[in-house]
Parts: structure tokens; sequence; C-alpha cells
């Protein structure tokens, strides 16, 4: 070919590549247009498009005109980080919904697990089998206190020796290298009520030399509540790291109103430099077993069997009676047995919904406390239950909402879509801190509620790269509509995904739009790293 023509057909190809838009690859792969941002940090919405290219946002600016692969105009809807659930109960689930739909439609891209003291142990296969899970939400864990105590000494109620005390400290300190976040607890159940405070705090040492927190569902929240939010302080003070009361609540009639003693506890500790903070649900029920929740924990020493001997046992049966007529009255029961509503029982699946009075009518006896006392021991014998306790008061739940150093966390689990009847806390709880106490009480302000749900809980975690939308960070990013977002499930029924939230992104995919999950599952099992 002549000379000249290979260079005119050089100098054109060149042209083509460098100057035609259509030879050009876009510079951003996403590029949500038209948002109110409200940026993680508590600061107030503005408005602005944000660019995505891989799993990072990459521009944030009042308007972004560069080609991009697909762009969503969000029509004015909220921009905000994916939420970032510190306490969840999602292991199960994760494995049978790993799309993890009840959390993804409520914004939330990052749960954490292993929390109340309870978590794997070890965590390293639990890890490895969620690296191998295609899923739509990040992960991460704790490493729980009473799983490594009952690991070590079975769920006995003595101190441990020396020699155990240092298989214990091993065993938190390899949950830590496995990339744990810190130290949950679990001192109401068995066997962390079996814990002395200066046990928990030998293992909490451990996991403040990684870097990584204290976060405890504490020993007493009804008539102790007061006590307990002083020894969880403690425990962060003396244990040389940060702490955390967890789904902190007031339960009983009888102890309403001591959250303002346990928030002014929180203001002291800080004002004298200890790192204590609490999360919360927005739920004035709690949920948990029927046999945690109405057996004295002496009761549940050793195990199902132990506890079944008891219950054998007249003499020990009238005394855990008496115990569990006095909890009905004073604690979980709110003093009345249609507090007490069963969520699941393995062993009869017709339970579900029903409360303790139909119970005690159903076992063919009168409704008094008593009876309905003697039908909870035959929940228990019959195989256990779990159950959603109506016994905290608005006011309280309020006045924690409001303290700046209380973040969301569902202490929900990911349910099979329709199956048993759980707490909505698992479908609803960020929503309804939006709905209910952003826009219909103005407890909080938007931008408020959405620091709680997301760049408080990253920072807490040590989470570096996610929580806030800034250049650089990974682009989890919930959108919704701060008129219509709402929880839909109710505690008469549950199964009701959140309403008002239109687009989730995990890592840069879409895993949620237009009212349904993609195929998209780029969430990412996340390790603290100190
Ligand atoms: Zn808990």
């Amino acid at each position: 070919m002549h000379k000249l023509s290979i260079l005119a057909i050089t100098v054109v190809l060149a042209l083509l590549l460098v100057d035609s838009p259509a030879a050009q690859s876009p510079q951003f792969d996403l590029i949500l247009k038209n948002g109110r941002i409200i940026d993680g940090s508590g600061s107030p919405w503005y408005r602005g498009d944000v660019a995505i290219r891989g799993d990072m946002i990459v521009k944030i600016a009042s308007a972004i005109s560069e080609p991009a692969t697909r762009v969503i105009d969000v029509q004015n809807e909220v921009i905000a980080p994916g939420f970032i659930d510190i306490h969840t109960h999602a292991r199960g689930g994760i494995f049978q919904v790993p799309t993890a739909e009840n959390y993804v439609r409520q914004g939330v891209t990052t749960l954490i697990e292993g929390p109340d003291g309870s978590s794997p142990v070890p965590l390293k296969p639990f890890f490895d089998k969620l690296e191998a899970l295609p899923k739509s939400v990040n992960i991460g864990s704790f490493i729980g206190q009473g799983a490594v105590r009952a690991a070590v000494i079975g769920n006995a109620n003595r101190t441990p020796n020396a020699e155990e005390l240092e298989k214990m400290r091993a065993l938190v300190e390899q949950g830590m290298k496995d990339g744990a976040f810190g130290l949950s607890s679990g001192l109401f159940y068995v066997p962390g009520t079996f814990t002395p405070t200066d046990e928990v705090i030998e293992l909490a040492r451990v996991a403040g030399r990684y870097r990584g927190i204290y976060i405890s569902h504490m020993r007493d929240e009804a008539a102790g509540v007061v006590d307990s939010v002083k020894e969880t302080i403690a425990i962060g003070e003396r244990g040389g790291l940060p702490t955390q009361v967890t789904h902190h609540k007031i339960i009983g009639p009888a102890n309403w109103g001591k959250s303002t003693d346990t928030l002014r506890l929180i203001d002291e500790a800080r004002a004298r430099g200890v790192d204590a903070t609490i999360d919360q649900y927005p739920y004035t029920a709690s949920s948990t077993s029927i046999q945690a929740a109405l057996l004295p924990a002496w009761a549940q020493e050793g195990g199902r069997a132990e506890t079944l001997k008891r219950l054998k046992d007249p003499q020990t049966r009238a005394r855990i009676k008496t115990e569990t007529i006095r909890i009905i009255k004073n604690e979980r029961g709110g003093g009345d047995p249609k507090n007490i509503v069963i969520a699941a029982c393995g062993w009869d699946a017709t339970l579900a919904g029903k409360n303790l009075a139909d119970v005690t009518r159903l076992r063919g006896m009168e409704l008094t406390v008593e009876n309905a006392a003697e039908a909870a021991l035959w929940l228990i014998e019959s195989g256990g239950c779990s159950g959603i306790f109506h016994a905290i008061n608005e006011a309280d739940l309020e006045r924690i909402l409001k303290h700046p150093a209380t973040m969301i966390g569902s202490d929900g689990e990911i349910p099979i879509f329709g199956k048993e009847h759980p707490h909505p806390r698992s479908y609803g709880t960020f929503a309804r801190v939006l709905a209910v106490y952003v826009r219909e009480r103005h407890a909080i302000t938007l931008e408020e509620a959405v620091r709680k749900m997301s760049s408080f809980p990253a920072q807490r975690l040590g989470l570096q790269d996610r929580g806030i939308l800034r250049p650089g960070m990974k682009a989890d990013i919930a959108v919704f509509d701060p008129a219509r977002v709402r929880d839909a499930a109710t505690f008469e029924r549950p199964h009701q995904y959140a309403e008002g939230v239109s687009t989730v992104i995990v890592n840069g995919q879409v895993v949620f739009e237009r009212g349904s999950m993609t195929s998209a599952r780029s969430g990412t099992v996340l390790y603290h790293r100190q």
C-alpha cells in the first residue's frame, strides 16, 4: 500500500478513537441523577448526582454529564449510604434466602452477625461458607462470649480455672484474627449469665487489643437495667475498648422511665472519656425464646435435659413457676399473658401467632397469671418456642432513639417469606424509623436517622470505606422516597416488605429495583482489620 494511504488511514483511525464518543468506553458504569443526597454524616441533604465505577463511588457533583453505561433518574428521591445493621441474627437465614430481601427492601446493605454472645466458634469455617455463597448483601460477625464459654466449660454455673480462661482468651483471639469486629456478650442468657464481670473484662481486653469493640445484650433489661448499664460501661472502661449497649430497652411497667437514668450514665461515661454507645430497634416488643425469657437462669443451667429434669421435680417446679409468674407480672409479660405472643414452635406450627392467654385456655384452664405460667412451662416442656413480648414503653423508646449516641440495629433475622410468625423488626426496623419517628413524629431529622443507620455504625465497626457517600467509598447505596418510605410489617401480619425504597446498590451493582431483586449477588464478607 502507498505510504501516504497508510498514513491517511492511521490518522483517520486515530481520530475515530480519540474523537468519536461511540468509540470511547463510558467513563462511569452508573450515574444516579437528580437526587437529594444525604451523605450519612448528619449534614443536611443537597441536590446532586452520584457516579459509580466498578464497586466504588467515583464522583459526586451537582450535575454529572460524562457518559455512563447506565443512568438512573431518581427523580428527587433521597440517595443515602446503604444501611448497616450492627445487630442481626442472619446466619441461618442467609443460606436459605441469600438475597436477604427483607433487609434489602429497607435499604440495608450490610448485616453484622454474632450478637448476644452467640456466634460460630471458630468463625473461619462460617466465613468460608459465606465466601462461597453468592449473596446480595455484605456480612460480617462478632465473636460471641457465651459461645466461647460454652466451647470451654459448657453451660455450667461456675468460674473457669486459669487454664480454661486461657483457652477462652485464645478462642477470642482466634476470632479476632479471623476478622471479627469485636466481642459480643449475652449476659442475660445461659451461659453468659453465669459469667462474672471480671471474666468478661478478661476477654474484652483481648478484643480490644485487636481494636475490636464490646457489644452486649445486658444481664438485666428490667429491674436491674441501671446496674446492667453500669456493668457494660465498666467492661469498656476497665477492658480498654469501646463498649455498646445493644438493643437498649426498658422492660416491664415497673421499670418504665429508667431510660432517663441509663442515658445519664452513658453521658457521664462519655464525659469522662469512656467510648460508650447504644443501638436500638423501634418497637415496643422484644423477641427471644420463651424459655430464656420466662425461666430463671438457674433453671436453665446445664441445658435442656437438665431443665426438663427440674420441671419434673414437683418442688423445683413450684420454685420455677413462682419466678415465671413474677416475670409475667413484672417483666417480659408486661403484666398480662396476652402480651406474650408465640413466634414459632418447632413441634407445632399452629401455635404461631397465639398468645399465652390463648394457650392457657387451649389447655382447658381458667385465665389467671398462675395458669398462664403453667401454660408457659407446658410450652417449654413440649419442645420450646420463640416468643414476642410486649413490655416496652413508647416514651423510653423515643428518649433512647433521640440520644446522639444511639444507632439503629434490627436484632432481626432473615425469615422465609410467609413462614412462622416473626417479630416485624426483621422486615421493618429501618423503614419504621424513617416513617414513624422521622416523618410522623418528628422525633429526629431525616439526616440524623440516616446517620444512625450508616456512618455511625460504620465508624463503630471500623469500616473505613462504607457508611458515607464520598468519592473513593464503596458504592453501597439506598434510594428512597422520604414521603412514602414505610414499614408494612405488623405484629399481626409480620410478613410484609417495607415500602418506598426504590433502588439498592451493593458494591456498585444494583441488587434491587422497580420492586424486585435483580440477579446481582454482589455482597461480600466483611472482615475487621485492625
Ligand atoms: Zn439480644
